[in-house]
């Protein structure tokens, strides 16, 4: 059997958002979070390629600050016919006043550029990793991933980021027209469907009792 994530955990993340989903999913586990927000911790820099590494890094930093288990994530939107782009960047290109509308019309401008017109060249898959990293250096890390069709015009007005232009696949309406709970809800009750959910079941079937 693996290692276990018992007691107190650190969730790095300056993001209230973020810390009150993590918390919701890691209470009925017996754990308890507090966030390197709250604790003041320093943001590290976020060296990494992918977005395990990041995850990772961000984890490690948490853990050796604190001795205590540390929770990251790190997330974005892949898209193929960008070769990937804008990947470990997708919250950068929004830009400093996190304008997704504007970061939705960039990726469709440059699909549009690159001839992918039918939905069958507009394939992307939003991306989520996490990690759990102890104050010994021991890691457990998974990634969660849900593929789908980047539409234009954007749709819906629920949701963030790219939402409203992702259309996961086998559904027929994109994550901007879902209900948080459609998107991101667990079994019972919800199907598991996002990249964080996808990542959060995978991370629970081993670090979590
Ligand atoms: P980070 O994980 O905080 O580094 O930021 C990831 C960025 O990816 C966010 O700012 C969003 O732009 C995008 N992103 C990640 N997950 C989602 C999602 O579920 N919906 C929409 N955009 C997302």
């Amino acid at each position: 059997m693996g290692r276990k994530l018992t007691g107190k955990v650190v969730i790095a993340t300056h993001n209230p958002g973020k810390l009150a989903e993590m918390r919701e999913l890691l209470a009925p586990h017996g754990v308890t979070a507090i966030s390197a927000g709250e604790l003041n911790l320093p943001e590290p820099e976020e060296t990494g390629k992918t977005f395990l590494e990041n995850a990772r890094i961000k984890a490690a930093a948490a853990a050796e600050a604190t001795q205590l288990p540390a929770l990251a994530d790190d997330s974005g939107l892949t898209v193929d016919a960008l070769g990937g782009e804008p990947g470990i960047y997708s919250a950068r290109w929004a830009g400093p006043d996190k304008d997704f509308a504007r970061a939705m019309r960039v990726i469709d401008e440059k699909l549009k550029l690159a001839g992918a017109n039918d939905p069958s060249k507009r394939r992307g898959a939003f991306v989520a990793a996490l990690s759990v990293v102890w104050p010994d250096g021991f890691a457990e890390s998974v990634e969660g991933r849900v593929e789908g069709t980047l539409v234009w015009p954007p749709r819906g007005t629920k949701g963030f980021g790219y939402d409203p232009m992702f259309l996961p696949d086998g559904h027929e309406r994109t994550f901007g027209e879902m209900s948080s709970e459609e998107k991101h809800g667990l079994p019972p009750r919800g199907k598991g469907l996002s990249h964080r959910a996808r990542a959060f079941l995978k991370l629970s079937e081993i670090v979590l009792v």
